[in-house]
Formats: C-alpha cells, sequence, structure tokens
C-alpha cells in the first residue's frame, strides 16, 4: 500500500538522521527547520514560513530557532524594507552541516542501482504531493522556476509577483508564495 511505504521510507530516512554521528546535537524539528532554511529563499526564510512549511506550532517553532540561534547555526536579521520583520539566516557552520548530511548517502546509493527508474519515480512522487497539496489547498512550496509568476527577461530571472529581478541561484529555491504553473507539476 501506498501509506505504508511512504511511512517505511520516512521512518528510515528518521533513524539515519537520528543516528547520524553529525547530528546527534540536533532535535529532529531542528533540522527540519535546518533543512527548510537552507531550499528556501529570500521571501521565505521568515519564522512563520518555516511554521507553515513544517505544519507545527507558533511556540514550538519558536524555540527551535531559538536553540539553533543559541548553536550558532543561524542568525536573526531585521528586514531592510520593514524592521518589524525578521529574516532567518543559516551560519556557515550550518551550511557546512547541512552540506556534509545531504542528500542521504542510502538514498543516493539506492537511486544509483535503481539508474533512470529513480528519475522516473521522483517525477511521480512529485505527481503525487501536487494533488495532495491541490487536494488539500495547502502551498505549494515549489522550486521558483517553476511558478506561474516566474519570468525569463534578457537580464535573468524575474519574480511577476514581487516585481524584482532573481538571482541565477534563486531559480532552484523552494518559495512560500509559490503558484504552481498550469502546465506544470514543480
Ligand atoms: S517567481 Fe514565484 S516562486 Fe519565484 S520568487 Fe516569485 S513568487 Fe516566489
Amino acid at each position: 500500500m501506498l501509506f505504508d511505504l511512504l511511512e517505511r521510507l520516512s521512518s528510515l530516512t528518521r533513524v539515519w538522521f537520528r543516528e547520524h554521528p553529525l547530528l546527534t546535537e540536533l532535535q529532529p524539528i531542528q533540522l527540519s527547520a535546518l533543512l527548510y532554511l537552507a531550499r528556501c529563499n529570500r521571501y521565505s526564510n521568515t519564522p512563520l514560513a518555516v511554521t507553515e512549511y513544517l505544519g507545527l506550532t507558533k511556540g514550538t517553532v519558536s524555540q527551535s530557532l531559538k536553540a539553533l540561534e543559541t548553536k550558532g547555526f543561524l542568525n536573526k536579521v531585521a528586514d531592510a524594507r520593514d524592521k518589524r520583520s525578521v529574516h532567518l539566516e543559516l551560519t556557515p557552520p550550518a551550511r557546512a552541516l547541512i552540506e556534509s548530511v545531504m542528500p542521504p548517502d542510502f538514498l543516493v546509493g539506492a537511486a544509483q542501482r535503481m539508474g533512470a527508474r529513480a528519475s522516473d519515480l521522483e517525477g511521480l512522487l512529485l505527481e503525487l504531493l501536487r494533488n495532495i497539496q491541490r487536494g488539500e489547498n495547502v502551498a505549494s512550496f515549489g522550486l521558483c522556476r517553476t511558478c506561474r509568476f516566474h519570468q525569463t527577461t534578457a537580464s535573468g530571472g524575474f519574480c511577476g509577483l514581487t516585481h524584482e529581478p532573481l538571482e541565477a541561484k534563486e531559480v532552484d529555491l523552494i518559495c512560500r508564495e509559490h503558484k504552481i504553473a498550469d502546465n506544470s507539476l514543480g
């Protein structure tokens, strides 16, 4: 059954993270917050966006973010235009940690053994995720380059929602404002 497979995979992932020697100091929520912040763009690195992405209560997320700040994994930086709003920026040690554990070895090894079928599976899982998100009417948090607001201009990427230019590296990050394009599953 699909549910059993997903549950087994997520439980194996949890165990792998829990037993990883570099991650012993991090609680699962703290790790999830770090993984999200390492993948999201500048419109999405706020405490509220982390709360929405993880689907947890504000209090729980706020405690985890505080713990990560104390451990030296993130800094709170005031928004340049709205001083009441803060952005959560990962520190170099946090980025180095994420780079050394992601993607998990067990997944890379299994995908290599599957060959081209691993890409087919990725496409199918994305289709499953988008169908669930459409059905439940929840935010997609998809890749910027697949967003219906994403535009490519002569000088590079451009966001049609915020009317701001996008750096090349930003188009491969996930966004809280992402809206699925009609012809895409991204
Ligand atoms: S184009 Fe879409 S995904 Fe990219 S920054 Fe704008 S709203 Fe976010």
